[in-house]
């Protein structure tokens, strides 16, 4: 559900230059705030903590012309965007020598001349689609898009299950429209439909603007049936043939190159869809499956269209997100290679500024949480003990991937046209190619570049990722009197992603992996009790007049709380192990939620913070602030916050996870 889709010999570098990953020219924000409180700042710590933190970088920040907001990771990715131009240049004048380097050069040149032969080539694949006059050419289609890697309604993606971590294909359904919230939103759904018609003038698709009402009608048929919920199968061609039959799967394999379909096993869910699919392909007229996948190919490659035709979709993602202006070119590009060639460039990008302290000091803290977790959950009364039990054995069988790969593959490239859109078409393919290879060879895969500012959990590998880019400044400072920062800001990330294999979802997935819920009804009913006091608190809050949905951000809210209770233990038994004095010991504590409250700081302009009420799970930066720092005793003697504070919650009614 995504309208925003889109994005060895070492060289000579020193350990200097390489440090150098920041380069920040506005230095006052990267630089913490003193701990000194009694400073010229109005004292609202106990009031608004996030603020209290964050006032001098709120009022110096500035959200990019391009951009909808700008936080923490905007900042590290604005260093990492430096110094990712300053490679690409390098490959594209031939100072950075190699067969990636060519490759990139290659398809830059075809970038800069992006113009009338890509809109030829996009007007190529709409011709193709307006011809089809049969149901498998609709679903030739869904099978090409995700060929090429852009979304579809049978994604085909690679996927591994944990016990002998065999690596399979895995079918997902999904139906790419604009977010659900938005329908019912007129100024968004019109601005869509006014995008929707420009694109159809300038395409010669008159109907175009009737893929609006369209997906609207077709996301309440089939929204209700891709829910989180639906357990993961496991089936080969021969059960989808008879499971499925209005499918036809031998045309969406075919368009695959996959031959032995009917043998191959593969994973997929939501099996209702599906059924739910095979019927609406033929009840929903030809016509209007031929518009959908119109606007699936256009929407796909709009940001790399020239002139008139990425500003019609500047308009309306203005009304998604306030942002007037489109990406600077050279960061298109950037962002481009990130999505394309994440492993080719990944190499690079370690060559430029790899750093293996950074990914050590990383590796030590991610122990030091998992230690912490075990004893956290050795103490959560609330769970059954049997359940914790388990609970403990999935944090001991986590697997890590930490900074980057152990081994980068070798590079292959298709050979290049000097039409960029034909170029994307081409490595989309050979990236689906390789990602069969790496089934066939059962290899594992980093599926995101190391150059992301991003740290993500997944339940079916019960796996953490923590890429390079992320274990940087100010989420991660090296040197071992920033302990406490760490904590407060990289500690609760690992700490956070854990938490999410014990949410709404994770407790449904034992430690193998497997869909396989494990907690008994007495753990499910204490945890209720927990989730809705949290549901209530979060539905509170009021956002510009508008109210979170609580159930919808619910899942991230418990990896805030559960989170900070781990990394907090962590620092304690740290504290422990060092021996230090009670004095110097409030001072950490304080480090540690100053920490925290910094690596949420962020700026919404008012059209994101009004759309990501109703779409985003995750709630507003402050919130996660300033909500659940005051769950925890430590941070009021850290703070001496006294009751009359605005955040004061009475002892009892504080909510601790773990
Ligand atoms: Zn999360």
């Amino acid at each position: 559900m995504h309208i925003e889709e889109q994005p060895k010999k070492k060289r000579n570098v020193t350990r200097r230059q390489k440090k150098n990953l920041c380069e920040m020219t506005t230095c006052h924000i990267m630089n913490p705030p003193a701990l000194n409180y009694s400073s010229n700042k109005p004292d609202i710590r106990g009031d608004d903590f996030y603020m209290w933190v964050n006032t001098n970088w709120v009022s110096d920040a500035k959200i990019p012309p391009y951009d909808t907001d700008y936080g923490v990771s905007d900042e590290i990715e604005d260093c990492i965007m430096k110094t990712s131009i300053r490679a690409v240049k390098e490959c594209v004048s031939g100072a950075y020598k190699g067969t990636g380097a060519e490759a990139i050069r290659t398809l830059y040149e075809s970038f800069l001349h992006r113009g009338k032969r890509d809109i030829d080539f996009l007007k190529c694949t709409i011709h193709d689609i307006l011809s089809i006059h049969s149901v498998e050419g609709i679903v030739r289609h869904f099978a090409k898009l995700t060929r090429l890697r852009f979304p579809s309604v049978l994604q085909i993606q690679y996927s591994s299950y944990k016990t002998g971590m065999r690596k399979v294909l895995s079918i997902l359904p999904d139906f790419p429209s604009l977010e659900e919230g938005f329908f019912s939103n007129s100024t968004i759904f019109n601005g869509y439909k006014h995008m929707l018609r420009s694109y159809g003038a300038e395409f010669n698709i008159p109907d175009l603007e009737k893929v609006a009402q369209i997906e609207k009608s077709l996301t309440h048929r089939f929204i209700p049936y891709l829910t989180v919920d639906a357990p993961i199968c496991f089936g080969n061609g021969h059960t989808f043939a008879k499971k499925f039959r209005k499918i036809p799967w031998d045309v969406y394999f075919e368009e695959l190159g996959i031959v032995n379909w009917r043998k191959t096993t593969f994973e997929y869910n939501y099996p209702t869809f599906l059924r739910k699919l095979g019927v609406a392909l033929y009840e929903i007229s030809l016509d209007k499956w031929k518009l959908y996948l119109c606007k699936l190919y256009i929407l796909s490659l709009v940001e790399f269209l020239p002139g008139k035709y990425d500003d019609i979709y500047i308009k309306f993602k203005y009304l998604l997100g306030g942002q007037k202006n489109p990406m600077p070119n050279m960061n298109l590009f950037v962002n481009f290679i990130y999505n394309y060639l994440p492993d080719t460039f990944s190499r690079i990008f370690w060559d430029f500024c790899g750093d293996e302290a950074r990914i050590e000091g990383c590796k030590e803290l991610c122990k030091d949480i998992q230690r912490a977790a075990r004893i956290r959950l050795k103490n959560t009364s609330w769970l059954q003990p049997a359940t914790r039990l388990a609970a403990i054995e999935k944090i001991n069988k986590m697997d890590f991937l930490i900074g980057k790969p152990d081994t980068w593959e070798v590079d292959t490239f298709p050979i290049f046209s000097e039409i960029f859109l034909e170029n994307m078409f081409l490595l989309g393919d050979s990236s689906t190619k390789k990602i069969f290879e790496r089934v066939k060879k059962n290899i594992d895969v980093w599926e995101q570049g190391i150059y992301r500012v991003n740290a993500y959990y997944y339940e079916p590998f019960n796996q953490i990722t923590i890429p390079f880019g992320i274990i940087t400044n100010p989420y991660y400072k090296e040197g071992k009197e920033n302990r406490a920062w760490n904590y407060g800001s990289l500690g609760f990330t690992i700490s956070h992603e854990m938490c999410h294999g014990f949410d709404e979802e994770g407790k449904d997935y034992d430690s193998y992996g497997q869909k396989n819920p494990w907690w008994t009804r007495a753990d499910n009913k204490a945890y209720n009790k927990k989730t809705n006091a949290i549901i209530k608190l979060y539905e509170k809050q009021d956002i510009q007049g508008k109210h979170l949905n609580g159930d919808n951000v619910l899942s991230e809210n418990i990896a805030d709380i559960g989170g900070i209770g781990i990394a907090l233990e962590a620092l304690k038994q740290d504290i422990i192990r060092r021996k230090v004095s009670i004095d110097k010991e409030k001072d950490e504590y304080r480090e540690f939620f100053i920490s925290y409250a910094v690596g949420w700081r962020n700026k919404y302009r008012t059209n994101k913070l009004k759309s990501n009420i109703e779409t985003d799970v995750h709630s507003p930066a402050y919130l996660r602030v300033n909500l659940v720092v005051c769950q925890f005793d430590e941070w009021y003697s850290a703070f001496d916050i006294q009751k009359g504070s605005k955040l004061y919650i009475d002892e009892e009614k504080r909510i601790r996870f773990f």
